[in-house]
């Protein structure tokens, strides 16, 4: 194959969608007629080769507009994607019934594993036409609430600011600052409100009734699918939270008391527990450069894999993690089928953030990269639970080389794994509020947010303590917030589980570097050849659902956050 160039040289083509339909028709049509089970193989491999062009063409247009959305060609090219996109479905959906029905099926799942057979059947079984029109209407609800998100503006200090911006003053040093920001972000918010509930109300609505449609009890059956949960169920996710409810939460508790006398403040309210230490929180040192190659001395030293692959990255300009004008807000990494090579993309601002999405998204990239010679794409990449464990898991295996980041390694250690941990008790209750909506379709608005208050209550006490006088969160209006029960329903629990597998690699680490970083391996070369649990076992990890798991998993990073010297 030809030398690949640097991303900026890549060919910009928008597929001529004509084209694309006609030409998938015609191999869902020669799939059904085929006369051997051969040639069936052999047009199935066709149709791979066929959809992973035009998903190589769909994820470069997208990348570009990412990178800069004020170019006129990319915002084109967008529109016509969106455009097209129930229309690729649909036919992806009877390509996967053409399979599934077809009387070479036994010889078809002996040559491509029977689990592709098991994600064919799941696409079916999440959509219908008769869902088309619900559909679009969730989509309209759901970015009408990120737009109203995204236009926010709060005035502060006589200048106007959106809401990730005031992240940084609702945790300045400064405590006064600190008490105005969160004050006005606050107040901001209180005037949004109704409209937040009322789309979340139409969401609720639109989502049970597609559940219905399709024959199933409820949309939290319909979620289950649709997140292509295939070794799992709700009882299983109940127990779970159970236990992060028994485990994790006192233990968090005690975190934040230690926190709150380490920093000596007196009276302390919601907007201090942003603070981890008295002196402020660690920053990185360097520019954007210097940071890439602290990142490359570190990855040099990790491996072998990720020294080369890091440097391949850079100096394909596959790094683009510089905040410019023009580009979208977060950071992702995606993966272009065709090329066989990730990309990663982030809005660097000088924080310690910087250095979480850089190990983050290299490990989303890294596992691309391992898992790049598997053929089926369907098992390139796995569920996101699992996918989330390697790049959760990579945060942990850069702990090691902080040196090359901060001026405090051990302060950065010590706040990533507490926030870490921090996080699981918030988690389950984003996923349980959801369950909970979902089963009570009918409820108001108000007993929404009453629910929400008894379940920070139940798994997020030491916050609720520090409330006050602030009404918002009092009353019960924080998930309006969180952009994942608006627009991802039911993908949260995801983070916490791959956070307990990436929990269970750092505790190997510290004990067998060269054995946990072997399984790291092999559970990324696997790809998504198996479902979650299969994955986790095969990588000798516990499994998050049974009894006992979160105990003896968390229990060492106790030891080990009391080993950090952060006076
Ligand atoms: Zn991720």
């Amino acid at each position: 194959m030809k030398e690949l160039d640097v991303f900026e040289k890549w060919p910009f083509k928008v597929p001529n969608f004509d084209k694309v339909k006609a030409k998938e028709k015609e191999l869902i049509e020669n799939f059904k007629n085929a006369s051997s089970e051969e040639e069936a193989l052999r047009i199935v491999k066709t149709y791979f080769k066929e959809t992973s062009k035009v998903d190589n063409e769909l994820t470069h247009i997208g990348v570009l507009y990412s990178i800069d959305t004020r170019v006129k060609k990319y915002e084109k090219a967008m529109d016509l994607i969106n455009e097209m996109g129930p229309e690729l479905q649909a036919l992806n959906v009877e390509f996967n019934k053409a399979v599934l029905n077809s009387k070479y099926r036994p010889y078809l799942e002996k040559k491509l594993g029977s689990f592709l057979f098991k994600m064919y059947d799941y696409s079916l079984r999440s959509f219908d036409d008769s869902i088309v029109e619900d559909s679009v209407e969730e989509n309209k609800l759901t970015m009408e609430y990120s737009k109203t998100i995204a236009s926010a503006k709060i005035e502060f200090r006589g200048e106007t600011y959106n809401l990730p911006q005031m992240g940084k003053f609702m945790q300045d040093l400064d405590r006064e600052t600190r008490k105005e920001a969160s004050k006005a972000y606050y107040a901001y918010l209180e005037t949004i409100k109704d409209k937040l509930e009322d789309i979340y109300d139409k969401l609720v609505k639109v989502r049970d009734r597609m559940a219905k449609k399709l024959g199933y009890k409820n949309y939290v059956e319909l979620a289950y699918i649709n997140m292509s949960r295939y070794d799992y169920n709700e009882a299983d996710v109940k127990g779970y939270r159970e236990q992060i409810n028994q485990v994790v939460t006192p233990l968090v508790e005690k975190l934040v008391k230690a926190q709150l006398k380490r920093t000596k403040i007196k009276n302390p309210q919601i907007y201090d527990l942003n603070l981890t230490f008295a002196d402020g929180n660690p920053m990185p040192f360097g520019t954007t450069e210097d940071k890439i190659k602290n990142a490359q001395k570190m990855y040099d030293e990790m491996s072998k894999e990720t020294s080369e692959f890091f440097k391949f990255m850079d100096e394909h300009h596959l790094l683009q993690l510089e905040a410019k004008e023009g580009k979208q807000s977060g950071g992702y990494m995606t993966y272009f089928p065709v090329y066989k090579t990730p990309i990663i993309f982030s809005n660097f601002n000088g924080t310690a953030g910087d250095v979480d999405v850089l190990t983050h998204e290299f490990g989303h990239a890294f596992q691309g990269h391992l898992a790049k010679d598997i053929k089926i794409p369907a098992y390139h990449m796995p569920t996101m639970e699992s996918c989330e464990c390697h790049s959760m898991s990579m945060e942990f295996f850069a702990h090691p080389y902080m040196g090359y980041f901060f001026d405090n390694p051990e302060k950065y250690k010590y706040k990533h794994l507490e926030e870490s941990i921090s996080f699981l008790p918030y988690g389950v209750t984003v996923d349980h509020f959801q369950e909970w909506v979902y089963e009570n379709p009918d409820a108001t608005p108000d007993e929404r947010d009453a629910k929400w208050h008894e379940l920070e209550l139940k798994y997020t006490p030491y916050k609720v303590a520090y409330y006050g006088d602030n009404t918002y969160l009092m009353e019960g209006h924080r998930w309006l917030l969180q952009s994942h029960i608006f627009t991802s329903p039911f993908y949260y629990i995801d983070y916490t589980l791959a956070q307990v597998i990436a929990f269970q690699f750092f505790n190997l680490d510290r004990k067998n570097h060269e054995l946990a970083w072997k399984r790291y391996i092999a559970l990324c070369k696997n790809g998504g050849k198996y479902p979650f649990r299969d994955l986790i076992k095969k990588a000798h990890l516990k499994d998050p659902f049974v009894d006992g798991t979160i105990k003896s998993t968390i229990t060492p990073l106790i030891k080990e956050l009391k080993s950090y010297k952060i006076d």
